[in-house]
């Protein structure tokens, strides 16, 4: 089966890790190497001062973007 031509990114984890701070957009998946919450794109190195909590994917996809890095849930991003 092909996979359709769609804007839509792959979300395989039910918990992603978000940013606390009221800036945030994007949610990322949880670092798999890290037994602190934090994501496993290098956001985590920008912001070191950040505080990330994880949260329930299903409760905040609508109101925050996946993050598009291949880390995360990259792939087509726009
Ligand atoms: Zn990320």
């Amino acid at each position: 089966m092909s996979q359709p031509a769609s804007p839509q990114q792959r979300v395989d984890v039910e918990t992603a890790v978000r940013n606390r701070s009221q800036y945030a957009t994007a949610l990322h998946r949880q670092d798999p190497d890290s037994d602190d919450v934090q994501p496993a794109c290098p956001e985590a190195d920008y912001r070191e001062d950040a505080e990330w909590t994880d949260v329930p994917v299903a409760a905040y996809a609508g109101h925050y973007g996946m993050c598009g890095n291949p880390e995360c849930f990259g792939g087509e991003w726009r």
